[in-house]
């Protein structure tokens, strides 16, 4: 395989598509000689082939990283200087967002709009904003006595394995480098192998930024493989992993073997409540931002609803199902889940057989326990009033919960009660670069984004100073 491409994208943009590893700088061959497919989703054509890179890849990666993290050349980069050349990178990104978008809306298939405007807008951002933190890390003096000085140094933690998803690729590759450079760790970073393009392409933009050799390499393939000899690889000290709470048991296990610091951002099952003095149009329209973005494909998708009795019926109010089938189906659950024993409040007068229109009537379980609800994707919820908050923490994720009330003592009662990481009041899916992103409980571990996720890339040392004989003279 010829490297890189020359592609043209849906939109006519032309550009060369690098397809290898990057390492050291330079995309290498793969050495394990397979490859995997990028597929168009639209009209399930390939788009490219990409070199898979297998544990040998990882293993020269890992080098690469491990002798940048050693070098004088990235040692001697002050943190002003990481700032510089992080905002550079950002600068090169806001350049070429246009194709940096193009490839992620065809290689994930979200709306080019949406890719353009909400990935890359933030991808630009977060570089600038981790360029700006960059020789603002530091420690603290403790005093304890007049004999002794203490005081902590913010140190890097060294070669940082970053495996990441498919649903934001770009912007989940900024969320992780941003903070990993700005503490002057090395990376080696591994993508999707369903969505690996746009951080090959973002690989040229590092080098070109002027970031030293092996600094960042990238290898691309299956999770299996690619992903697991990373997670394992001894010669990483730290390993940050982003989706599925299964992946992420299986990564801090693999982690283990060299008691690698770790942070996982993994799944959710977030639940979102509507009291019944809440401004029901906001309640709508956020329940709907809350499942729909992304085409659902957000880990803090707010996918459980609970709505107070008294707004229900205005909340659901709603037209007929896609089709008789799903009409259908809905019911079929209904049935199922009565003979489960679910309470039933609502629901009970369905529209006869032959009546015109694919409506099913909204369907309320008083008592609906985890179990009793499958996805239904009809208009099919729980409902419940005094137990709202042990309702939305009966569930072993907690990563987002979104409140909808105009009560501003149980908005706040309420978002401490709640065992989640991210609490919306009246919004939901609100993110900010500057702001803290994680879960309680199955949904991870440690913080990205914000000043939090410093402490992420950084360990800290203690040095102890002793005056005392000083004092004695
Ligand atoms: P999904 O089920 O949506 O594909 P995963 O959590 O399995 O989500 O994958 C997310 C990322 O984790 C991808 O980059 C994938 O290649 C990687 N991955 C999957 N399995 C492993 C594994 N056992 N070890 C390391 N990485 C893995």
């Amino acid at each position: 395989m010829t490297q890189p491409i020359e592609l043209t994208a849906p939109n006519n943009t032309t550009y060369l598509q690098p397809t290898r590893p990057f390492i050291n700088n330079e995309f290498v061959l793969s050495l394990s000689g397979q490859t995997l497919s990028t597929v168009n989703l639209f009209v399930e054509s390939v788009i490219v082939s990409v070199s898979s890179a297998g544990p040998d890849n990882s293993d020269l990666a890992v080098a690469a990283a491990q002798k940048a993290f050693k070098s004088s050349e990235w040692k001697s980069v002050t943190g002003y200087d990481r700032g510089v050349l992080l905002t550079r990178l950002a600068e090169l990104c806001d350049r070429d967002k246009h194709i940096l978008a193009t490839i992620d809306a065809w290689d994930n298939g979200k709306p080019y709009e949406q890719a353009l405007n909400e990935d890359l807008a933030e991808v630009v951002s977060i570089f600038r904003y981790y360029g700006g933190w960059a020789d603002k890390i530091h420690g603290q003096t403790i005093p304890t006595s007049d004999a002794k000085l203490a005081y902590t140094r913010h140190a890097t933690i060294g070669v940082c394995g970053q495996i990441i998803p498919w649903n934001y690729p770009a912007m989940m590759a900024a969320w992780k480098l941003g903070p990993a450079l700005a503490c002057g760790n090395t990376v080696v970073i591994k993508e999707a192998e369903q969505t690996p393009l746009s951080i090959l392409y973002l690989a040229t933009l590092i080098r070109e930024a002027g970031f030293p050799a092996g600094v960042v390499n990238v290898v691309n393939g299956p999770g299996a493989t690619a992903g697991a000899s990373i997670a394992s690889h001894p010669g990483i000290d730290k390993i940050a992993f982003t989706r599925s709470t299964i992946t992420g048991r299986a990564i801090m296990k693999a982690a283990a073997s060299n008691l690698k610091t770790i942070t996982l951002e993994t799944g959710g099952k977030s639940p979102l409540v509507v009291f019944e003095d809440a401004n029901l149009d906001q309640a709508v329209k956020w329940s709907h931002v809350g499942i729909m973005s992304n085409m659902g494909q957000i880990c803090t998708s707010t996918s459980r609803i609970y709505v107070h009795d008294s707004a229900y019926e205005t909340f659901v109010n709603h037209g007929p199902q896609v089709s008789a089938a799903q009409r259908d189906r809905i019911l079929r659950y209904f049935e199922a889940a009565k003979k489960e024993g679910a309470t039933i409040v609502l629901g009970e007068n369905q529209p006869p057989n032959n009546a015109k229109g694919y409506f099913a009537h909204p369907i309320i379980f008083k008592d609906t326990d985890r179990n009793m609800t499958p996805e239904v994707f009809g208009p099919f919820v729980g409902i419940h009033q005094q137990d709202a908050i042990d309702k939305a923490n009966d569930t072993e994720y907690g990563l987002g919960a979104a409140i909808f009330t105009e009560n501003i003592t149980r908005a706040h009662t309420v978002a401490a009660a709640i065992e989640a990481g991210i609490v919306w009041i009246n919004s939901s899916q609100d993110s900010h670069f500057a702001i803290p992103f994680g879960g309680y409980k199955q949904s991870g571990i440690g913080r990205e984004l914000g000043e939090y996720a410093l402490s992420a890339y950084t360990q800290v040392k203690v040095v102890h100073v002793n005056l005392g004989t000083w004092l004695q003279i």
